[in-house]
């Protein structure tokens, strides 16, 4: 299951590394201070992973409308 969705074009995982395994490196395994961070992006332990896809911000309607796939390029209207 990915929990960013797949390229509509290519198939492409957007699923990146486990938020929560970036901060047990940068504290050493320090798990408490890992959770912590991880808790600021909606992560646990097992769940929450960072995105690859690329948002495409429009600055007017000041939110991320359209997303982008960095394997093929492929642009599409955000949907939710
Ligand atoms: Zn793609």
């Amino acid at each position: 299951m990915s929990e960013h969705g797949y390229c509509p074009n290519c198939g492409n995982n957007f699923d990146g590394d486990l938020i929560f395994d970036t901060f047990m490196e940068r504290y050493e395994g320090d798990e408490e201070k890992a959770l912590e961070s991880a808790s600021y992006y909606g992560a646990t332990k097992t769940k929450g992973r960072w995105g690859h896809k690329i948002a495409l911000y429009d600055m007017e309607k000041d939110m991320t409308t359209r997303w982008k796939c960095p394997d093929c390029e492929y642009v599409w209207d955000r949907t939710t």
